[in-house]
């Protein structure tokens, strides 16, 4: 494990007389040991990481077929009492968990006797991007453990816990709103029980660009942590304005889809590479982008990972499917073959020589993925700017949101000074058959702002008829 040797201040220290090497109090203790054993795990084989990984699943899978009435039943219906999984495929019998599921089974689904020593338990509310709240308890345990792979993040990008870390994104309450943001000591409780890091910025994402860029350069940060969409709009507005960060060294990216166009623009413009995480509300970390490669790897102490096609076999290096994943440490909220909503491309072993599983890219949510009327499918990434450089005249698009209405309509969104005129629409249209692969029925609007999600993510993409098609095509497991 490499932290270099001036942030390796255990703070807390508790212990008289005791200046270095340092004993770390029950905290610090707790996680650095975690942080050793991820330390080895990552370099394990997938033969032996599957072998340590199972001890975990068979204590999960035991513990809520006995506390979970609802996994009690599902089990049982479908003939698996825990002791009768033993394969991959008694594992895949295993029925999906989808939200609609989820959301049934109400308070069947949450352990009736959850560890005590997993101790506190908050609630958290988490609607994704479907709309369809479920609730997840988590506790001390969890905590701990998004705590550790926070900080293996850090150690396996190098980074300078000595820097100023800022962060632009969804905060509740209204402590972080611009102009001015909110400082911190340090990068927050994640990081706090092991190492001693600089101070930290935060300004909400409702921040619109113009305010972020100098608030930005105020701060002097080495990181910066925010959503794609908005680093691209961060990185459009420096280009145009011949504007550098020059205190960054990274750009972190966590919450929406990143899409190659985006690391490019960044690279190109700032100077800077960004490094991209996978995680959700309900599970916590899924995948860390390696070290080395601008791939990822599945976090796969903290998850069982599952890519799977339309008959629910594991995809291939190469193929797309829907992740589902099993949280391996909840037990207050067991979540076993939950299909999150989202596709990935399964990827090759790394040369990095780490284990853990690969994925190239997270493609996209299914209702970012777009329904050929042939059947095939398609997740869009939209750069409109860039598709018609060189053309004679470019619609002056300030904004752009595209929707599939139907299987042979979609609809351009747009913010604009005035009109498309007819060649324009004509240019678009053209671009858009080029990039989906098939010429639908285009409709322009034109609106005065589109608006993100609530909590600031941006889709530009997305597909209203998707979820129903999915549902028809998959069976339900
Ligand atoms: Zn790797």
């Amino acid at each position: 494990m490499t932290i270099p040797i001036s942030s390796l201040l255990i703070p807390n220290l508790n212990v008289p007389g005791n200046a270095w090497p340092i004993i770390p109090n029950q905290n610090s203790a707790r996680m650095l040991s975690i942080l050793f054993q991820l330390e080895q795990s990552q370099w394990l084989s997938a033969d032996d990481f599957e072998q340590v990984q199972r001890r975990q699943i068979g204590a999960l899978v035991h513990h809520a077929y006995m506390t979970s009435p609802f996994y009690r039943k599902r089990l049982d219906e479908a003939g698996l009492s825990p002791d009768r999984i033993r394969t991959p495929e008694d594992w895949r019998k295993i029925p999906l968990l989808t939200r609609d599921v989820w959301q049934m089974a109400g308070p069947e689904l949450y352990s009736t006797n959850p560890p005590p020593q997993h101790r506190k338990t908050s609630q958290l509310f988490t609607s994704g991007s479907t709309g369809k709240p479920v609730m997840v308890i988590t506790n001390a345990l969890t905590q701990l453990f998004w705590n550790a792979f926070t900080v293996r993040d850090h150690l396996w990008h190098r980074r300078n816990f000595s820097g100023k870390l800022a962060a632009i994104r969804f905060v509740s309450g209204n402590a972080c709103d611009p102009p001015h943001g909110k400082m911190g000591q340090n990068w927050g409780p994640a990081t706090a029980d092991v190492v001693k890091t600089g101070p930290s910025a935060t300004l909400h994402i409702k921040a619109g660009i113009d305010q972020q860029v100098p608030w930005l350069l105020e701060q002097n940060a080495e990181y910066l942590i925010t959503y794609p969409s908005n680093v691209y709009a961060l990185a459009r507005f420096a280009e145009d304005r011949g504007i550098r960060f020059p205190t960054l060294k990274e750009i972190r990216t966590f919450g929406e889809i990143l899409e190659p166009h985006v690391r490019e623009i960044v690279h190109r413009v700032l100077g800077l590479k960004i490094v991209d995480m996978y995680s959700s509300q309900e599970v916590g970390y899924i995948a860390l982008q390696c070290p080395e490669h601008e791939h990822y790897h599945v976090q796969s102490e903290n998850v069982l990972l599952e890519v799977i096609n339309e008959k629910g076999e594991p995809c291939q290096p190469g193929e797309i499917g829907r992740v589902v994943v099993t949280a391996l440490h909840n037990f207050a909220t067991p979540i076993i073959r939950y299909q999150i909503g989202d596709y990935a491309e399964v990827g090759s072993p790394c040369p990095c020589g780490r284990g853990l599983q690969v994925l190239n890219r997270i493609v996209g949510r299914q209702r970012n993925m777009l329904v050929l009327p042939n059947g095939e499918l398609r997740w869009p990434s939209i750069e409109v700017d860039s598709a018609l450089q060189g053309e004679q005249e470019i619609p002056p698009i300030q904004q752009f949101q595209v929707i599939q209405r139907s299987l042979e309509e979609i609809e351009a969104v747009l913010v604009t000074p005035r009109e498309l005129t007819e060649a324009e629409k004509k240019l678009l249209i053209d671009w858009f058959e080029a990039s989906f692969g098939w010429r639908f029925d285009v409709k322009f609007t034109y609106v005065d702002h589109i608006p993100s999600s609530p909590t600031g993510k941006f889709e530009d993409f997305r597909s209203d008829i998707a979820a129903q098609y999915m549902a028809s095509r998959f069976s339900s497991r």
